[in-house]
């Protein structure tokens, strides 16, 4: 899908919305009534909100009480990260606690736990990177300590793709539960789903994980709603007070729309998840036979196998990532030359560094990503100017 003039290839940055995703909103856009008042109205408001949880529980094969919606990911990384790590700073003063990540967390977990670690003492160590772009599994059995209080691994990354090993570490830190005693501080599992869970087939419970996180607009749905499971709400202490909404976990009068928006995404994905997925590894096919196609120079850097096929990091032979996205914008295709969210920062991308190293992330490149609206001739278009570029004209 694409807006008149503009080829979208920026699915990573945010998903245009399904129509039948744009329904549900515009109707619940328009519901009357607070989902707590007592009366008709807030009960049919109520109700929205009810089936969205079974809806999005029923992905990710969770609890209903343990869906709490926010106002999209980057709050849900705030409230898993501060709501679960500022009670246990709390409860064990004196104790220098750990917390165990990687180099490729997007910013809204990277700045929180800068936030941990400055104003609250907190250790963190990063696991590290393989030239695949996932972390080193191995690694993690070593750096989880006796003061590691939650690992923070996201289950995909947002700007090369690279799928992480959560199965493998949740393991590990199922086997450091089993060494604790009830005296010790917990340790916790925390991963960002966002960029998996349209792709992938994410279910916490099954492989240790505590909290997740997710976003409606990453998932075909509406910006500005998103979702943190919780195994168990006890873990959690809010960041927003008031009139006790979500379990208590998230006051505030509920986003009826983004919620009931979010709820049907959930409810499509679940149902379309592998007619998706059949197309999108064609498109991918499409799409490296047309770089392959090109005047040699230009490069695929994300091309091992644990990769996302939705995401293609190519770099050119002749521009820098951030000249390149420019130029593809000029010709109508939007891509984009790192993540939309570190957008103006000319800095080199810190995950290209720690995977690539620096000078690899100095000349930077352009993420193509694609997904359930995008047709092969919209490939074929951003090969074309590809072309016309290594040419020089
Ligand atoms: N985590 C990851 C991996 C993301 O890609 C994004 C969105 N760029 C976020 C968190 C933030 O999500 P939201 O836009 O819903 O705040």
């Amino acid at each position: 899908m694409s807006d008149d003039e503009t080829i979208y290839l920026d699915y990573a940055a945010s998903n245009p919305v399904d129509p039948r995703v744009a329904a549900v909103f515009g109707e619940a856009g328009l519901q009357v009534g607070n989902p707590s008042a007592i009366h008709a109205c807030g009960r049919r408001s109520r109700e929205i909100i009810d089936r969205a949880r079974r809806q999005v529980a029923g992905l990710i094969g969770a609890e209903l009480a343990q869906i709490v919606f926010t106002s999209g990911a980057t709050e849900s990384n705030n409230l898993a990260l501060l709501g679960s790590c500022l009670p246990l700073s709390k409860k064990f003063p004196g104790r220098r606690l750990r917390i165990l990540t990687s180099p490729l967390e997007h910013s809204s977990v990277r700045s929180v736990l800068e936030r941990l670690a400055a104003d609250h003492d907190f250790l963190i160590d990063e696991l590290p990177v393989a030239s695949s772009g996932s972390v080193d599994a191995g690694a993690a059995a070593g750096l989880i300590t006796a003061d590691t209080v939650l690992v923070s691994l996201m289950w995909a990354n947002n700007i090369l793709g690279a799928v992480q090993p959560v199965a493998e570490i949740g393991k590990l830190i199922a086997a450091e539960r089993q060494r604790r005693g009830p005296a010790d501080p917990p340790v916790l599992f925390f991963s960002d789903a966002v960029q998996a869970v349209s792709r992938l087939r994410v279910r916490p419970l099954e492989v240790g994980v505590d909290l997740l996180s997710f976003s409606s607009h990453k998932m075909y749905g509406p910006k500005g709603s998103g979702v943190l499971f919780v195994r168990d709400p006890k873990l959690l202490d809010p960041l927003v007070l008031g009139g006790g909404q979500e379990n208590g976990l998230r006051s505030g009068t509920e986003n009826l729309a983004g919620i009931a928006a979010c709820g049907r995404a959930a409810e499509i994905l679940a149902a379309e998840r592998n007619q998706d997925q059949r197309r999108a590894i064609a498109l991918s096919h499409h799409l490296l036979e047309g770089l392959r196609s090109l005047p040699s120079g230009w490069r695929v850097l994300n091309d091992a196998p644990e990769t996302l096929v939705e995401f293609v990091f190519v770099q050119s032979p002749r521009f820098r990532g951030d000249e390149l996205a420019l130029r593809l914008d000029a010709a109508g295709l939007a891509v984009s030359a790192g993540s939309a969210c570190d957008a103006g920062k000319r800095a080199a991308s810190p995950v290209l560094a720690a995977v690539y190293g620096e000078k690899a992330a100095q000349q930077g490149g352009v993420r193509i990503s694609f997904g359930r609206f995008t047709r092969d001739e919209d490939l074929d278009r951003l090969i074309a100017a590809l072309r016309i570029l290594s040419a020089g004209r």
